[in-house]
């Protein structure tokens, strides 16, 4: 059995998408740095497979290519202690945990090259595998839906012909409609008059944000964000 190494193209690919930091969240070691001699750079990032290079390795697929197993999509960028221990202790750094780091420092990578400072998302679990949420408890409604367009959420947006749905006829349902906020999915005209809207991610999952107040332009009040839920997926 022929080990699939990586090519260095796929290496250099790997390193910069996270900016060149090991993918672990909990270790974020940046891998690359000046040499003595001032043309060279020292590396201390490993190209670290997900599933094995070869038969017998750690998470080992039979089912999959050989191609798919040389391909970034199979590689996380790892300073050499991560990678060390990933490789010595599969059981507990699975495939699933392995993808959802990379996704995770990717995301890391992209809102810090934007400038997008990180507190302003919620802390993920290392176990998930969705678009970061924006910190949008409190938020207006409107703040909270342009935060969670620019982190990567999509609305679910309903047919047109779903305006007159009595579900959205209380309270503020109409008002946000109205706005082009056809993700909306839910309206309460009592109690908190609760709003209800949908997102989903790249990755199907499917966001539920909650709004709590009634909106009324002539004492400028309005709704803001109560809450938030994954849904399952459909
Ligand atoms: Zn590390």
């Amino acid at each position: 059995m022929p080990r699939e190494e990586f090519s260095s193209k796929v290496k250099e690919a790997l390193a910069k998408r996270v900016a060149q930091k090991c993918s672990n969240p909990s270790c974020r070691s940046v891998t690359s740095g000046p040499h003595s001699e001032s043309d060279r750079f020292v590396n201390v990032g490993v190209a670290s497979h997900i599933t094995a290079a070869a038969h017998g390795g750690p998470r080992y697929e039979a089912s999959i290519s050989a191609e798919y197993r040389g391909s970034i999509e199979n590689a996380i960028w790892l300073c050499q202690t991560c990678a060390k221990m990933i490789d010595n202790d599969p059981e507990r750094y699975t495939v699933h945990l392995l993808r959802s780091w990379k996704v995770s420092a990717e995301a890391q990578a992209l809102r810090a090259l934007e400038g997008d400072p990180d507190s302003d998302y919620f802390p993920q679990p290392a176990s998930a595998i969705h678009t970061p949420i924006p910190r949008i408890a409190g938020l207006t409604y409107d703040d909270a839906r342009e935060k969670l367009l620019q982190a990567g959420w999509q609305p679910r947006n309903n047919h047109w012909s779903y305006a007159g749905n009595p579900n959205i006829q209380y309270g503020n349902g109409r008002h946000f409609w109205e706005m082009g906020y056809h993700e909306i999915t839910h309206a309460s005209g009592t109690g908190l008059a609760h709003c209800t809207f949908g997102f989903q991610d790249a990755y199907g999952n499917r966001l539920m944000v909650v709004t709590a107040g009634e909106v009324i332009d002539e004492l400028n009040a309005t709704a803001h964000v109560w809450n938030w839920f994954f849904d399952a997926i459909t």
